[in-house]
């Protein structure tokens, strides 16, 4: 099994079983985002904890296989982060995604890091960055 392999199948996994997924249509708390190019919505909505933390990170994604396992991938990769932090992190991801570093996504994105290869597709960048713009305007209205 390669690595090409290994990859498909941690993203097939995420999207046949998207993490912390939940009916948000109709939800006043989930901010609704949308991908034109490929028909990918995703609704995000996220539970506060003190310190300024995402206790909890709730996606409702329909689209295709990569935006739905991003969203997956990003529900567990950002729980118990700091608003500060994901902001972070969704920005580097994006920018990994864009091609903007020279390098591939290291192991510590966890099973983020098997999203590395969508890079080679200009066309599904936006597909995986969807959620990450998504819970990064959730977040900002919590943390202007
Ligand atoms: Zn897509």
């Amino acid at each position: 099994m390669d690595m090409d392999d290994l990859y498909r199948d941690i993203i097939l996994d995420h999207c046949r079983n998207p993490r912390n997924r939940r009916n948000l249509e109709g939800s006043t708390e989930a901010q609704v985002h949308e991908n034109p190019s490929c028909g990918d919505e995703i609704r995000v909505s996220i539970e506060t904890g003190p310190h300024e933390r995402l206790e909890k990170i709730w996606i409702d994604p329909r689209g295709c296989a990569i935006s739905v396992a991003s969203a997956s991938m990003m529900s567990e990769f950002l729980e118990g982060k700091s608003f500060e932090q994901a902001i972070r992190a969704a920005s580097e991801f994006c920018s990994y995604m864009r091609g903007e570093r020279n390098e591939s996504l290291p192991a510590e994105w966890g099973d983020l890091a098997s999203l590395a290869g969508v890079i080679r597709y200009p066309l599904r960048v936006k597909c995986a960055t969807l959620p990450w713009h998504a819970v990064e305007a959730t977040i900002r209205i919590f943390f202007p």
